[in-house]
């Protein structure tokens, strides 16, 4: 399976990073071992010193697709989740500077902790999705699908110009204001349109 993730779909995000607003998805990918499942803690890595959340719905792909029009799109999912795009902001920054691409810095091993989906197979509007993330028990990041730059829709039909999509590949899709550094000991737990969907210990 295949994990993208789209980098400043939310205005604010680029905002706090003094980013332009994007005129089509900025696209990357992370391999499988990025994701981190079930609770299991996030061990800090030795080669970052600025290790940053960024609390992201994900969607996962139920059709195999290429060149997805948008209008269809919305056939190539069920679910939506809820994850993490842990990112060494120093490290990328630096990558950044230089023109390099940010694989390092955002593809890490278990960079990608992942959470639960809900069901949207009857849902008509995506639009409403509430979403967030608390650090200790302090809301840190809080989002709406609403806010997004690029839909659901328009990030499908977008990617899959480019990669044919699998069953089970996953597509974080941004993260609103609010990022920030992880220490050793925090807690970090994430809500799904209220609900706990996510929660586990940086070590
Ligand atoms: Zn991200």
């Amino acid at each position: 399976m295949k994990i993208f993730c789209i980098g400043r779909n939310y205005g604010l995000h680029a905002k706090e990073l003094g980013n332009a607003i994007p005129e089509n998805p900025v696209v990357f990918s992370k391999p499988d071992t990025a994701l981190l499942k079930n609770g299991e803690p996030f061990y800090l890595p030795d080669f970052s010193n600025d290790v940053h959340h960024e609390v992201e719905l994900v969607i996962k792909i139920s059709k195999v697709g290429k060149n997805i029009q948008e209008q269809f799109a919305r056939n190539y999912f069920n679910e939506i989740g809820l994850g993490v795009d842990f990112t060494a902001r120093d490290l990328q920054t630096q990558l950044k500077e230089k023109g390099l691409p940010w694989e390092l810095a955002k593809a890490f091993d278990n960079s990608a902790p992942l959470g639960d989906f809900i069901s949207v197979a009857d849902r008509k509007d995506l639009n409403n999705i509430a979403f967030g993330l608390q650090k200790n028990g302090t809301w840190v990041q809080q989002g709406n699908a609403a806010d997004m730059i690029f839909s659901f829709e328009k990030i499908i039909a977008f990617v899959s110009t480019y990669f044919t999509l699998k069953v089970g590949d996953l597509i974080y899709t941004g993260t609103p204001a609010g990022v920030g550094p992880v220490k050793i000991g925090d807690v970090l737990e994430g809500f799904l349109e209220g609900k706990s969907a996510l929660k586990f210990e940086v070590k």
